[in-house]
């Protein structure tokens, strides 16, 4: 078979194109994958159509050139694609692989809303978890995510992670989030005692319930943090309470994380309200609450924070 481009050349000096640009397209009609279109699409495409054609196919070769060069393209992004239009070849731009996984990953990352956490939760990785003497934990996280997704309507406990600080809680949290993310769970992670602050400075402007109703009814809600602060009766009452109240109900899927195990947590932070007072009934409802909604664990290991 003759050279496509030799062909072309002689149908160009026909129509009196420069010898530099005749030479520029006969390479780009040399190019591999303009040669396999044209053969694919041999019957659609006469002579004259190709010549038609030829500024496109120039186009086409140059802008996959600048791209495997890593120089700068018109439309970043995106890749040239050779297509077949009314018997002239035409270029359409496609998102290349990079830009796809880009927009992916930005999804995923959506898919975790969070209030105040730390920049390194965006990162956490499940399998990047350190495991030695945390097997157990780091089991039932995953066994979490696997059960969730196989029945998302179904109610699974969440954890309740207890820990001294820096051994990595708020990490595995972040590790489920991003996790449950990536097959297209939402999640909402707070730093409870920064909601806390935030609802107090709403109060004035009434966008408490608001905020409330929001995270209440978040389809996977994990709390970092939870006594690490002062509560007040009525964070502990009408916002605290209301959202586990609700999630309860609703079923729906909580996580915690604390520096308190379960019992201290009742005893000290949900009984003794910042004024001094002790009210243990109220806090042996909110624990019931916790109880209903999380499972508890114990996460060990060494202060991360300054290694
Ligand atoms: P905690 O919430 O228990 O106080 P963090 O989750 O904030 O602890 O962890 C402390 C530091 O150690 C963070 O910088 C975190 O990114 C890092 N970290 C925690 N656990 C791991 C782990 N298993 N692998 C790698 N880095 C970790
Ligand atoms: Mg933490």
């Amino acid at each position: 078979m003759k050279n496509v481009g030799d062909e072309l050349a002689q149908q160009l000096k026909k129509h009196n194109w420069t010898k530099n640009y005749q030479q520029l397209i006969r390479q780009a009609f040399a190019d591999q994958e303009v040669a396999r279109f044209i053969k694919e699409n041999q019957t659609e495409l006469s002579k004259e159509d190709l010549v038609r054609s030829a500024s496109k196919v120039y186009e086409f070769v140059t802008i996959k050139k600048k791209l495997a060069n890593g120089e700068e393209v018109p439309v970043p992004g995106y890749r040239p694609q050779l297509i077949l239009n009314n018997h002239l070849i035409e270029v359409a731009y496609v998102p290349s692989e990079q830009l796809l996984l880009a927009r992916k990953q930005q999804a995923v990352r959506a898919r975790v809303r969070s209030l105040n956490m730390p920049k390194s939760v965006k990162a956490a990785q499940l399998s990047d978890y350190d495991l030695e003497g945390r097997e157990e934990v780091a089991a039932a996280a995953g066994n979490f995510i696997e059960q969730y997704i196989a029945q998302p309507q179904t109610f699974i406990p969440g954890m309740y992670l207890e820990g001294s600080f820096g051994v990595g809680k708020t990490f595995l949290l972040g590790a489920i989030a991003n996790g449950l993310a990536e097959e297209g769970y939402q999640s909402t992670l707070l730093h409870f005692p920064s909601f806390a602050v935030e609802l107090k400075n709403a109060i004035s402007g009434g966008g408490t319930l608001a905020m409330i109703e929001s995270v209440k009814k978040a389809p996977i809600l994990m709390l970092d943090d939870l006594g690490a602060d002062q509560l007040s009766s009525w964070l502990r009452d009408d916002v605290l309470g209301v959202i586990l109240q609700y999630r309860m109900q609703e079923e729906l899927s909580t996580f915690f994380s604390s520096n308190l195990s379960m019992k201290e947590l009742q005893e000290q932070y949900l009984t003794i309200n910042n004024r001094g007072e002790a009210e243990p009934l109220k806090a042996r409802r909110i624990m019931e609450r916790i109880r209903f909604l999380a499972r508890e664990y114990t996460v060990i290991g060494r202060n991360r924070r300054h290694s």
